[in-house]
């Protein structure tokens, strides 16, 4: 490929607002542009970076025994209606109407449209297990768009889901699915961790890995054991404290809510816990409580209304309430302290708002089918009952063995789901086992952010002047730069070396612009090709000069820089 030809629109400097090296350097490199908040578009080196990642998770996807299929951006409302996510989902999923004002979402997953195929398309244990697999864009509005392709709003993940017949049989494929992802990470050249995770959103009934690729401007926090190997996720790791009331159950969180930790004193009531959370008022935005059977009793939320909303509706969302519409959630939002907590079937919530508050707030849920009770003034909830939960931190202890823990950035790319039977329970689907009977699906579910990828691996090979792609995923392998493409004999060798190049199979960007050598060095940096080959004054006499950054990338990494003299 001619580099006079291609649209590689190179700048010394990247955008202010660009907030991580390997953000910038894509930027700089000319792979990407922003459209709007979250939103990009991939350039011609850009997109074939991404293509060359998509490839390797196809080829893994197909190792793994998986079927690829293509469902589905704009997934019809009622959909999520019977998963029950349609509310739980909150302002991450993009809602829109047709011209018929039906509601749709845009997907930023797909358990609901592939259970509706195993529903409408498989019924009998003989059809079972099998994977789908897709590579192909979602949706979601997240709060916080950052680090370009990091977090997008637009991004292109590889969804996988699979049905199984009984649970024994979803391990064997979680287990594939485990040995699919190792590999991809491998071959992507990442340094990865794969730690026990929590659900979130997505949900279900067994456990949960994810694959951190390993770098400071991770959004995740890896909880390690160096001695025994133990690695979570901070929101799942167990740990032992120095700390007299230690904490046994973890909260669910995102990105919209975090659990600070505040010692409270003395502190037996709720009253007395908001007198004294009131002294740190613009530090207690939110924060979770939650009891120790490992039920969520109470969440007490200051700050914005907008993130009260949110840390709101994750909260019910733990509970898998639903709330009846925005108005409620509005009136919930205006809580100062709310408290729930199970209470025979129904749910028992104390909050301590202003009257008017409280009355819509009740009005609303009791609407909604939830079972409020409690109102103010004055309930004054014992604390005693409730372990206030906090996460591992510096100076706590490896359950196993004891040793101190060690916290790590990470970035999560991949994550995958023992899903049971969650979705095929609440959408219906059915298959008739062996002996006729009618059981659900045992499902889970994979997926593995590719675009994030994509940024993930340029986080970890970016250098001062470009990312040093590996050669798996690199856009060309070779750069040949011709010192002056007037010159005459320059540009006899670079044409013979290109075509001798790609006949051995390798993929060649000959930059034959007319550039000052300076400017042709600095863009081949920040292209980052694995080598580079300068053809200049020796061109004559047949001698070029060779660098490369990378001559290894499978397995171990190793980065050369190497000059010679090739005759
Ligand atoms: P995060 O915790 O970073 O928000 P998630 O847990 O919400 O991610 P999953 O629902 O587990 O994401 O989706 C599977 C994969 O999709 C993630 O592991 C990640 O690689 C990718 N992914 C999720 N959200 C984004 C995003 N906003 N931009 C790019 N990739 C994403
Ligand atoms: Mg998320
Ligand atoms: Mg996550
Ligand atoms: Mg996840």
């Amino acid at each position: 490929m001619r580099q006079s030809e291609m649209l590689v629109p190179t700048l010394r400097e990247a955008p202010a607002e660009a907030d991580a090296t390997g953000h910038r350097l894509l930027l700089r490199s000319g792979m990407i542009r922003q459209v709007a908040a979250g939103i990009y578009s991939y350039l011609p080196l850009g997109r074939r970076v991404l293509l060359n990642v998509e490839q390797i998770v196809r080829e893994e996807m197909d190792r793994a025994g998986c079927q690829e299929v293509l469902l589905p951006i704009m997934q019809p409302a009622e959909l999520w209606e019977e998963s029950g996510r349609y509310t739980q989902y909150g302002p991450e999923l993009m809602r829109l109407k047709d011209r018929h004002m039906r509601e749709f979402a845009l997907g930023p997953t797909h358990e609901e449209v592939v259970t509706a195929l195993a529903r409408d398309e498989v019924n009998s244990y003989r059809k079972l297990p099998f994977t789908l697999y897709q590579i192909g864009t979602k949706f979601r509005d997240e709060r916080r768009p950052r680090f370009g392709l990091l977090r997008g709003r637009e991004f292109i993940m590889k969804d996988a889901y699979s049905f199984a017949s009984d649970w024994e049989e979803l391990d064997r494929t979680y287990q594939v699915m485990n040995t699919a992802y190792c590999r991809i990470l491998e071959r992507c050249g990442l340094d990865f961790l794969r730690v026990e995770a929590d659900a979130g959103t997505i949900g279900g009934q067994g456990e949960t890995h994810e694959f951190m690729a390993l770098a400071d401007v991770g959004e995740d926090t890896i909880v390690t054991c160096k001695t025994c190997g133990y690695a979570a996720n901070l929101e799942k790791a167990a740990f032992q404290s120095a700390a007299p009331a230690i904490l046994t159950n973890k909260p669910k969180v995102n990105e919209h809510t975090e659990v600070l930790r505040v010692e409270t004193p003395g502190v037996r009531t709720i009253a007395e816990l908001c007198s004294f959370l009131g002294k740190n008022a613009e530090e207690m935005v939110k924060t979770l409580l939650y009891l120790a059977d490992g039920q969520l009793v109470a969440a007490i939320v200051r700050g914005d209304h907008e993130l009260n909303d949110i840390a709101l509706k994750q909260v019910l969302g733990c509970e898998e309430l639903e709330l009846a519409d925005d108005a409620t959630i509005a009136a919930h939002s205006n809580l100062t302290v709310g408290y729930l907590g199970p209470v025979g079937l129904g749910l028992r919530m104390v909050v301590d708002a202003d009257v008017a508050t409280m009355k819509h707030a009740v009005t609303g849920a009791n609407e909604a089918g939830m079972h409020l009770s409690g109102v103010r003034p004055g309930v004054d909830f014992p604390l005693d009952q409730v372990e206030r939960i906090r996460f591992a931190a510096e100076g706590d202890c490896c359950v196993s063995c004891g040793e101190p823990l060690v916290f790590t950035k990470g970035i999560e790319v991949g994550h995958i789901f023992k899903l049971g039977t969650k979705y095929s329970d609440a959408m219906g689907a059915s298959f008739l086992d062996r002996n006729g009977r009618q059981c659900a699906p045992v499902m889970g579910c994979y997926g593995i952010g590719v675009s994030r990828l994509m940024a993930a691996i340029a986080e970890q090979y970016a250098t001062e002047e470009g990312i040093q792609w590996p050669v798996s995923v690199a856009p060309y392998d070779v750069h040949l730069i011709p010192v002056s493409w007037k010159d005459e004999h320059q540009q006899k060798l670079t044409l013979e070396l290109e075509q001798q190049l790609m006949d051995c199979g390798f993929r060649v960007l000959v930059d034959d612009r007319d550039e000052r050598p300076g400017v042709k060095f600095k863009d081949a940096e920040l292209i980052g090709l694995p080598v580079h080959i300068v053809v200049g004054r020796g061109a004559a006499e047949a001698q070029v000069e060779l660098g490369a950054h990378m001559l290894a990338v499978s397995g171990e990494t190793k980065r050369i820089s190497m000059k010679a003299q090739e005759a």
